[in-house]
């Protein structure tokens, strides 16, 4: 990070600006709006400039500039066209370790401004530290369109009533504020005139003080990896939660998109070697919710496909607690789609089952020859260790050594690798995979489909095995 952002308070404070044309004015425009007292030194104003000056907030205070015109002001603005005189002015304020801008200078510029949206009081500041004004600015754009109008309303009001909130113990205070103030909430009240939104938002606070929000847990599903594969409520969920229990297949850039206060607790559960035992983390659940908080319970995929959240649920049901549940994409149609393999398509599947290749020690083995055939699609969760013995078990329930496979390693994520094969080459394929990546297994005729559909270039690579057996034609 080159710069560091702030902002800061000049209400009443004396800010100096060397300029008196049209790139002056533009920033006395902003220091007015801000409370600052703005000392010009120019030879000429411009008009505009010229009625602003009203002998307080602004004042032209002299024709030419001095290095003692330095010693008050808290910030220093060069406006000029006179490149020399920036110099100059950005050299003296330098030396007396004032902040300066010389504006459209970034090699003269102890601090920049950045874009802004502006929803007094609600500032959103944006800059690509000079890298590309033109990009900040069109980032501005997408902002003013994603926020409401009434925002700065409604922030107002909100403001008025901190000390009513602050009556509230802090965890509740927050979750009443975070209720009451969530996007739709938020849009409908900026449309209100500024009494009604204060009128509502003191209603809403009361009632949490009457009667305080229970806990709740709210089972998440991260997806396959990529930030930008969450759902909206998911992203919402993360916003507000007060815990994060969430799983090792999370990825980061996901987990940077939670509220950053919340409590992050990794109950990470590798496969075999259990991190965290599903006991605890039924326990860590009960016990965080039951004290009011707000918690995410984060899993990859889909909660409910391979992920024990219906375990999960009937703990929290037996303990009387609330619970909600947001689908993911699960690994399946995440890779998939990813890899380009249509999981069913009408001339080679009109099924497709979701299986997981790690049984249970002693649990029942599937019936792989009802599951697996012509027009069948298998998706295989966990298979890869077991690589070998699936193949065995499928050679036996009848299907061809040589119908398509595919494995997808680390599937929607940047470092995604692909592998094509036959099934006689299942566990080449698995050996050849990145150890530690979590990997799918598809089996059957879709597979192929992929080698011609595949759009998506991970880092890892696309790879074909050399075909072992040839097709029976
Ligand atoms: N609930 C999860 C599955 C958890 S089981 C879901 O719906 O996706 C963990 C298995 O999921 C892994 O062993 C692997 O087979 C698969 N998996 C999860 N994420 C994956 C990814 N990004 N790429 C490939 N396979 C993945």
């Amino acid at each position: 990070m080159r710069y560091f952002p702030l902002f800061m308070d000049i209400q009443d404070e004396p800010v100096l600006v060397v300029g008196g044309g049209a790139v002056a004015e533009r920033k006395v425009v902003l220091l007015r709006k801000a409370g600052a007292r703005v000392q010009l030194v120019a030879k000429t104003l411009n008009p505009a400039l010229l009625t602003a000056v009203d002998g307080s907030r602004v004042e032209w205070i002299a024709r030419e500039f001095r290095p003692a015109q330095l010693d008050g002001p808290r910030l220093v603005f060069a406006a000029t066209d006179d490149a020399e005189l920036n110099a100059r002015v950005h050299a003296e304020a330098e030396a007396r370790r004032l902040p300066v801008n010389v504006v459209d200078d970034r090699e003269h510029c102890r601090f920049i401004t950045p874009a802004i949206v502006d929803r007094d009081p609600v500032q959103v500041a944006i800059s690509s530290a000079g890298a590309s004004p033109v990009l900040a600015r069109r980032i501005r754009g997408w902002i003013e369109a994603l926020l409401p109008q009434g925002l700065g309303k409604v922030a107002a009001a909100a403001g008025r009533l901190r000390d009513r909130a602050a009556r509230l113990p802090l965890p509740e205070r927050r979750r009443a504020w975070d209720r009451l103030l969530d996007r739709g909430q938020v849009h409908a009240l900026g449309a209100l005139p500024a009494k009604d939104i204060e009128r509502r938002l003191k209603k809403g606070l009361d009632q949490a003080a009457r009667k305080p929000l229970p806990g709740k847990v709210v089972l998440v599903g991260a997806g396959p990896g990529r930030a930008d594969l969450l759902t909206l409520r998911a992203l919402q969920a993360l916003g507000q939660a007060d815990v994060i229990l969430h799983d090792r297949l999370v990825s980061p850039e996901i987990l940077d998109l939670a509220r950053r206060d919340a409590d992050f607790i990794d109950v990470g559960k590798r496969c075999g070697g259990h991190a965290t035992r599903q006991e605890s983390i039924h326990e860590l659940m009960v016990e965080h919710a039951s004290q009011g908080r707000q918690v995410v319970r984060l899993k990859g995929g889909d909660p409910f496909v391979f992920g024990r959240g219906g375990e999960e649920l009937e703990h929290l049901r037996a303990h009387g607690i609330d619970y909600e549940v947001v689908p993911g994409v699960t690994a399946a149609i995440g890779c998939a789609a990813f890899a380009g393999i249509p999981l069913t398509h009408r001339d080679h599947a009109h099924a497709v089952t979701l299986i997981t290749g790690h049984t249970p020690e002693g649990g029942r083995e599937p019936d792989w020859q009802a599951l697996a055939g012509e027009g069948r699609t298998l998706a295989v969760y966990m298979g890869a260790q077991r690589a070998a013995e699936l193949k065995g078990k499928l050679l036996e329930s009848g299907l061809p050594a040589d119908l398509p496979v595919a494995l997808v390693a680390d599937g929607t994520r940047d470092t995604q690798t692909t592998l094509h094969g036959h099934l006689d080459q299942l566990p080449d394929l698995a050996a050849r995979a990145p150890r530690g990546a979590p990997a799918l297994l598809v089996i059957g005729e879709v597979a192929a489909v992929g080698r011609q559909l595949a759009w998506f270039e991970g880092s890892g690579q696309v790879n074909d095995l050399p075909v072992a057996s040839a097709r029976a034609a």
